[in-house]
């Protein structure tokens, strides 16, 4: 089996001087979960790596970057899975941490549970020696800038502030789109084991204890070695109601190719609950997809040694390997 690895930066709106930057997290990601696939690592492993780098950048909201809730701080959701025995670990509303992703492994793997929240995950991480660090060490400039900037858009928006429905659409889709820059991997090694991981600091301004899709099975992520594995992004609120990570799978199932599936879950969770967003999937045989319903998404992929990756719809550039190593200065 040729291992596959494909990762995305979220699904919104990429200004121009965020193109490049996105761009190279999501090479490097790509790079990382490859260079581990490549010397028979588990595909486990492969999206755990891919996703922690990108919580360690600040171009996305994962980790270090983190978008805010409205106490203007970071509370972050992550999910891990396991194709093989369909084993998952999941962390919600998690702060003072860099890497809600290991935590999550850390679940699957050191719990008899699937998913800890707030204080008990802390207590958690405290038990299983997880480095922590101060609340700011998480928020980068670009994250308080959109967090006012949100605050003014909602007051000019309605005196009253009321509970938008669906951030990616009103009140300002260009705007808040910005600020959706969700992580996650999925991959296929070479032993035929799919995985997924999904890492998020949710919705901007989100309330305090909001729990996003990213924390739920079948919502952020889903991994099942007799179909394939998919990571999420996007409306949170939406991707629940259509169960989108699962959705994809159902529709691979009943034959569809993954890039179809995909359209159809994205065309149904648009038409069915208005939400937009994105997701990567492959399939056990090692097809692949990125796609999305938003503006842009940011994704890479590597597969036979070369590494494809785009932002915008239809967009697709290539390079080998040994080149896209040598232009992120490894
Ligand atoms: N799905 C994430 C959430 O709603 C946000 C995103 O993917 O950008 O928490």
């Amino acid at each position: 089996m040729k291992p596959v690895i494909v990762v995305h930066g979220g699904a919104g709106r990429i200004p121009q001087e965020r193109e490049d930057g996105s761009r190279l997290g999501v090479t490097r990601a790509a790079l990382k979960g490859h260079s581990i696939l490549k010397r028979g690592g588990s595909a486990l492993d492969a999206v755990e790596e891919a996703v922690a780098i990108m919580e360690e950048d600040p171009q996305f909201n994962a980790g270090i970057g983190s978008v805010l809730n409205e106490k203007g701080e970071v509370e972050m959701d992550a999910i891990i899975m396991d194709g093989q025995n369909l084993g998952s670990g999941a962390v919600s509303a998690v702060k003072n941490i860099v890497h809600p992703i290991k935590l999550s492994r850390l679940v699957m793997e050191k719990t008899n549970h699937m998913l800890l929240t707030d204080q008990g995950a802390l207590d958690f991480a405290r038990a299983m020696g997880v480095p922590e660090v101060p609340g700011e060490k998480l928020i980068s400039d670009r994250s308080l800038e959109r967090w006012k900037e949100y605050l003014e858009t909602v007051s000019k928006a309605t005196p009253t502030p009321v509970p938008v429905p669906n951030p990616t659409l009103t009140p300002n889709p260009q705007e808040v789109q910005k600020d959706l820059g969700t992580v996650g991997a999925v991959a296929v090694d070479s032993t035929g084991n799919v995985a997924c991981a999904t890492s998020t600091g949710g919705l901007t301004n989100k309330r305090v204890g909001r729990v996003g899709d990213s924390a739920c099975i079948g919502c952020g992520g889903y991994a099942d070695n007799n179909i394939g594995a998919v990571s999420t992004t996007g409306h949170g609120e939406s991707i629940m109601k259509v169960v989108l990570a699962r959705l994809t799978l159902y529709h691979m199932e009943q034959g569809m190719s993954p890039g179809d599936a995909a359209d159809a879950a994205l065309n149904s969770m648009k038409t069915r609950v208005e939400g937009l967003g994105g997701l990567i999937v492959v399939s056990n045989s090692g097809d692949w997809a990125a796609r999305f319903s938003t503006e842009n998404m940011s994704w890479a992929t590597v597969k036979d040694d070369q590494l494809h990756c785009g932002i915008s719809a239809g967009e697709i550039r290539t390079q080998s390997v040994e080149e896209a190593l040598g232009s992120i200065g490894s």
